[in-house]
C-alpha cells in the first residue's frame, strides 16, 4: 500500500477536491515540463545526492531539535519542544525549497529564477539560491513593500538579484504575484518561477512540501532519540502553509500524533482584522488553484492583516484544506497580542529570539501546554525574528 505521501496528490495535483492548476494558455506546457523534470528528478540519485550534500555543507542541516525548558516551566504543563528552523542558512525554513528550485532550474538548464516577495524573506532565500547556482535572478516586490522592509531589498541586490518595483493597485504582495507572473510568461523558456510557500498551480504545491519534507523527517528522528517517544502534539503557523506541511509531513502516519496549524488572528475576528483563512474562509479560487480563501463581500480576495507579514495571505496550500477537511489537522488560531507576548518569552526564557510569524506556533504551544500537563509538545520555529527587532521594539518596546 502506498503511504499518504507518496499517493496525495494524485496526479492532477488534486488533494483531494482541492489543488490542480487553472494556467493561462501558454504557461500550460512550461508546467507539463516542469512537472516532468520534478518527477523524473526526485527519483534520480544524483539530484538527491546534490540535494542531500547542500543542505548539510552550506545551508547547515540537520538542524537541532530544542528542549524549551525553561519555557514549558513558565507555562505550567507539557513540556514544549522546537525544531529549529531559526538555525537554517538565512534564518528561516524558507530556503529548504529555494535551494531545491534553483537545483531544479539547474537540472533543467534554465539560466534564471523570478518571483515576487512580501516582506523579502523569500526574495532574499531565492536570491541566495541564485548566487549559489550562478543563476539570474529578478523579484517583484510592490512599492509599499520596497520602502517597509528595505533592508531586504539591501540584501537582494547584494546577492546580486534585480528587485523590480510594483506601482500598480495596492502596492503590495498581491500586484507583485501579477507582475511576477506576466515577466515570467515572456521568459518560461530560460526561467523558473520560484514559488514561495505550498501554494500555486501543481506542481508546486506538491514540490514544495516534498523539498520541506526535510523539516519532518529530522525532527521525528531527533525526537525519537531525545525522548525515546514520538510527540504528542505537533504545531506550526500557517501563512501560506510550507513551514507546517514540511513537519507534518514526518509525522502524517503516525496516527496518535496529533497535528495544528496556527493561524493569524490579528486583531480580532472581524473580516480584514485577522488572515485565518482555514478558520473563517471558504472554498474558491486564488492564484491558479482551489483551496479556501477570504473573500470580501465581492467575492474578491479580503484585505488581511497579522502583525506577521509572512502570515500576510487570503488564501492557502491546498494541502491544508486537504487535512482539515478529512480530519488530520486542527486549525486554531493565535492573535497579535498572545503572539507578541510569546516573542517576548522565548527571547527572554529561552535565548531565542523568533520570528513574528513563528511567535505565533510558540503562543498555541504556551496555551495548550496549560491544559496538558502530562504531554509533549514539539513547535516549528520557522525562523528568527531579526527582521522583526527594528518594528517590534520601536511599536512595542522590551516587553517587561
Ligand atoms: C514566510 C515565513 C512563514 C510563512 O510561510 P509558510 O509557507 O506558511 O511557512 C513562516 N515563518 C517564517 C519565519 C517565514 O519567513
Amino acid at each position: 500500500m502506498s503511504t499518504y505521501l507518496e499517493s496525495t496528490p494524485n496526479e492532477e495535483g488534486f488533494f483531494g477536491e482541492y489543488g490542480g492548476a487553472m494556467l493561462p494558455p501558454p504557461l500550460i506546457p512550461h508546467f507539463k515540463e516542469i512537472n516532468e523534470a520534478y518527477q523524473r528528478l526526485s527519483k534520480s540519485k544524483e539530484f538527491l545526492d546534490d540535494l542531500k550534500y547542500i543542505r548539510k555543507h552550506f545551508q547547515g542541516r540537520p538542524t537541532p531539535v530544542s528542549h524549551l525548558k525553561n519555557l514549558s516551566k513558565l507555562s505550567g504543563g507539557a513540556q514544549i519542544y522546537a525544531k529549529r528552523e531559526d538555525l537554517n542558512h538565512t534564518g528561516a525554513h524558507k530556503l529548504n525549497h529555494c535551494m531545491a528550485e534553483g537545483l531544479l532550474a539547474k537540472h533543467m538548464g534554465k539560466t534564471k529564477l523570478i518571483a515576487e516577495t512580501g516582506a523579502g524573506q523569500h526574495g532574499v532565500a531565492l536570491a541566495t539560491a541564485a548566487a549559489y547556482f550562478g543563476l539570474e535572478c529578478e523579484i517583484h516586490m510592490g512599492e509599499v513593500d520596497i520602502k517597509k522592509e528595505y533592508p531586504n531589498v539591501v540584501r537582494m541586490k547584494l546577492l546580486g538579484a534585480t528587485v523590480v518595483p510594483v506601482g500598480e493597485g495596492a502596492k503590495t504582495l498581491k500586484e507583485a504575484v501579477d507582475s511576477a507572473f506576466g515577466s515570467y510568461i515572456g521568459q518560461a523558456d530560460h526561467a523558473l518561477f520560484g514559488i514561495g510557500s505550498v501554494v500555486g498551480p501543481h506542481p508546486f504545491p506538491l514540490m514544495v512540501r516534498n523539498f520541506q519534507s526535510v523539516v519532518g523527517h529530522e525532527a521525528r528522528e531527533q525526537f525519537l532519540e531525545m525522548t525515546g517517544e514520538l510527540p504528542d502534539m505537533v504545531a506550526a503557523c500557517v501563512g501560506g502553509g510550507s513551514n507546517a506541511m514540511g513537519l507534518f509531513a514526518g509525522f502524517i502516519e503516525d496516527q496518535s500524533v496529533e497535528l495544528f496549524g496556527v493561524e493569524p488572528l490579528g486583531t480580532s475576528s472581524k473580516l480584514g482584522d485577522h488572515a485565518a483563512t482555514m478558520t473563517y474562509g471558504q472554498d474558491g479560487d486564488i492564484h491558479g488553484f482551489h483551496t479556501k480563501v477570504l473573500v470580501d463581500e465581492n467575492g474578491d480576495p479580503a484585505p488581511v492583516n497579522t502583525l506577521a507579514s509572512g502570515l500576510d495571505y487570503p488564501g492557502v496550500g491546498p494541502e491544508h484544506a486537504h487535512l482539515q477537511k478529512i480530519g488530520r489537522v486542527s486549525y486554531k488560531t493565535a492573535d497579535d497580542k498572545e503572539s507578541l507576548d510569546a516573542f517576548y518569552a522565548l527571547s527572554r526564557r529561552e535565548g531565542i529570539i523568533p520570528a513574528l510569524e513563528s511567535a505565533h506556533a510558540v503562543a498555541f504551544a504556551m496555551r495548550e501546554a496549560k491544559n496538558h500537563p502530562d504531554k509533549t509538545i514539539l513547535l516549528n520555529l520557522s525562523g528568527r525574528g531579526d527582521k522583526d527587532l527594528d518594528f517590534v521594539v520601536e511599536t512595542y518596546g522590551f516587553g517587561e
